[in-house]
């Protein structure tokens, strides 16, 4: 009886949630998640309270794309209006439908001024190109603020933004506020100049050092396929580590063949940094372990490869071995 009473409690603040206007952010962002954790507790009771609480938590992701929709399109709406001097009608519109992107992301617009265009058109270009939760686990994590690499509250953010005395994402100092990553063939497409071009997703509370820019590439003349690191200016620790997982990796069975299968599995068509009679070459910003997605698939060195965390680990410590060899007989 007592856990039936709890489910009647949950649906009842489900319709709060839905009607959410009135809240303020601290109590909106609670209340989803209590609602997020009692449905997923109570998948566990029996097969009645299982459907009840799937059916909930399907509302609650329903209600959260819808809230999205509107604020993307509004959105879209004020940026083709943003010089009109009506568009202010437009901006209050904006305001009103962005009380959840700014509970489940931090986008905060009423900072900024209406006469602030420049920043304004900046603020929503760059949220446009967010990774949208696939989940309500993945809703939970946002709204807990975890990082999609550690787990948990990243301990090299909250260490950047002790340096920061005003914080603002999705404006400014985003390296510590949301990772830059690139899936090697998902993604939103974008036509630039003619050039079918993937875009990059910016990935919230994940500090930027969890990625790193590597390029996938075919030798045509060899047939050789192969993964190389981009560094443009001083290596991150993740930089370091997938330097020399490279150097053990290189000669496994698995190497070519996984870097093969992500070629077959992006279409010709997007565009690549390097195509012509002797090589192609396109690049990605992956992390070396599993994001925790719900669809992890190809954006780690771990995924890429088929491997285990623990065989990640050990084949970055070979490298380092192989490197430390080389330079002893150097
Ligand atoms: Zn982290």
């Amino acid at each position: 009886m007592a856990a039936m009473a709890e489910v009647l409690e949950n649906q009842d603040l489900v319709k709060l949630i839905m009607r959410a206007c009135a809240m303020d952010e601290q109590t909106l962002r609670g209340s989803i998640l209590q609602e997020i954790r009692g449905n997923k507790g109570m998948r566990q009771v029996n097969k009645l309270f299982n459907r009840i609480a799937v059916g909930v938590l399907n509302m609650i992701m329903t209600h959260f794309r819808e809230r999205m929709d509107e604020f993307d399109s509004v959105s879209t709406a004020l940026h083709y209006a943003l010089h009109d001097p009506d568009a202010l009608a437009n901006r209050t519109k904006l305001l009103e439908a962005a009380h959840w992107p700014l509970v489940v992301y931090d986008l905060s617009l009423r900072g900024i001024k209406p006469g602030e265009v420049a920043d304004t058109y900046f603020m929503l270009d760059q949220f446009k190109r967010r990774r949208n939760p696939q989940s309500c686990d993945e809703l939970a994590d946002l709204l807990e603020r975890k990082c999609a690499c550690c787990g948990k509250v990243c301990s090299w953010i909250a260490k950047d933004r002790e340096k920061i005395p005003v914080y603002r994402p999705w404006l400014e100092h985003r390296t510590s506020f949301a990772a830059y990553a690139m899936h090697p063939y998902l993604g939103r497409r974008v036509l630039f100049e003619n050039l079918d071009v993937l875009q990059g997703t910016l990935i919230p509370f994940t500090h930027q050092d969890h990625f790193f820019e590597v390029a996938f590439v075919h030798e045509l003349e060899t047939s050789e396929f192969s993964m190389r690191l981009h560094v443009y200016s001083q290596m991150t620790g993740d930089e370091l580590r997938f330097s020399r997982f490279l150097i053990a990796a290189c000669d496994k069975p698995w190497y070519e063949e996984s870097i093969k299968r992500v070629f077959r599995l992006r279409d010709a068509n997007l565009f690549c940094e390097e195509r012509n009679r002797r090589r192609v070459v396109f690049l990605a910003g992956i992390c070396m372990l599993n994001p925790i997605f719900s669809d992890p698939t190809d954006w780690s060195v771990q995924s890429i490869f088929g491997l285990t965390g623990a065989d990640v680990m050990a084949t970055i410590r070979r490298g380092s071995a192989i490197q430390r060899e080389r330079r002893l007989l150097a």
